[in-house]
């Protein structure tokens, strides 16, 4: 977990113990809104549900700047659509499903795993967008074999009314099929974090075609991404549009989630 992390260890603990010190990095950022990323992964993560309960208690120093993302693990729950109910009551805005962490295929339930197939039914009937990991982890215990966007074909099939996002594009290694799946499912929106923005037209030279569907992310503050400021900065100098840099920056997001109190 300290990984690559070791010089601001300290300053990591003080943003998990204070969400206003994280308000304040994301002012000076120049940036409105940041997901909170978390899900259960007791096995290879170390953490269980209280991540859940974590991410939604944090968020509530400012819900409409700071969305709390939240999981079920298909392999540990014992009643899976009451723990997306759950999740929707305790304000959780998205669900995160992380194969290589959680130790299955995203598409595993057409193979036996069935409480995950009650998870995206329970999510597509409660509106509760879905997000899967796609691309390999170098996290101790991670199976990057899972990490093929290629079963996210399955999902979008069988839950066409769920709001798919899958994260990060397959990186490293699997950004044409992760290419194909966005342009085979107008319902699979592309996450763009972890992918250097200064690589981003290389891994997918035609992002122009998506850019309805691309948001913007950073994964700050894994290892290799170092300031948020820097990521937009990064993004900014690519050859894009003003709308679709608005777009991916901004307007995409706006729509999958919007203001609550607007
Ligand atoms: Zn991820």
């Amino acid at each position: 977990m300290r990984a690559g992390k070791e010089a601001h260890w300290d300053f990591l603990l003080s943003l998990m113990d204070d969400p206003q010190a994280l308000l304040d990095v994301m002012d000076r950022s120049g940036v409105w809104r940041v997901g909170l990323v978390n899900y259960p992964s007791p096995d290879v993560m170390g953490f269980g549900d209280t991540t859940n309960t974590f991410a939604a208690t944090y968020a509530q120093a400012n819900p409409e700047r700071l969305l709390p993302y939240g999981g079920v693990h298909a392999r540990f729950t014992k009643d899976p659509a009451g723990d997306v109910d759950r999740l929707v009551d305790l304000g959780i805005r998205l669900l995160k499903i992380h194969p290589p962490h959680q130790g299955f295929p995203a598409n595993a339930y057409t193979d036996g795993l069935d409480a995950l197939g009650t998870i995206y039914r329970r999510c597509e009937e409660r509106g509760l967008p879905v997000m899967v990991h796609t691309g390999t982890s170098i996290f101790p215990g991670a199976r990057s074999k899972y990490g093929n966007p290629m079963e996210m074909d399955d999902i979008a099939i069988d839950f066409p009314d769920l709001a798919l996002v899958m994260a990060h594009g397959g990186r490293p290694l699997y950004m044409e099929e992760a290419f194909f799946i966005l342009r085979r499912h107008r319902a699979v929106r592309l996450d763009v974090s972890g992918i250097p923005p200064t690589k981003l037209l290389e891994y997918f030279p035609r992002l122009a075609e998506i850019a309805d569907r691309v948001l913007w992310g950073t994964d700050w503050p894994s290892p290799g991404v170092k300031d948020l400021r820097q990521n937009i900065d990064q993004f900014l100098a690519l050859p894009l549009s003003d709308a679709h840099r608005k777009a991916i920056l901004e307007t995409n997001a706006l729509a999958l989630f919007p203001p609550r109190h607007a």
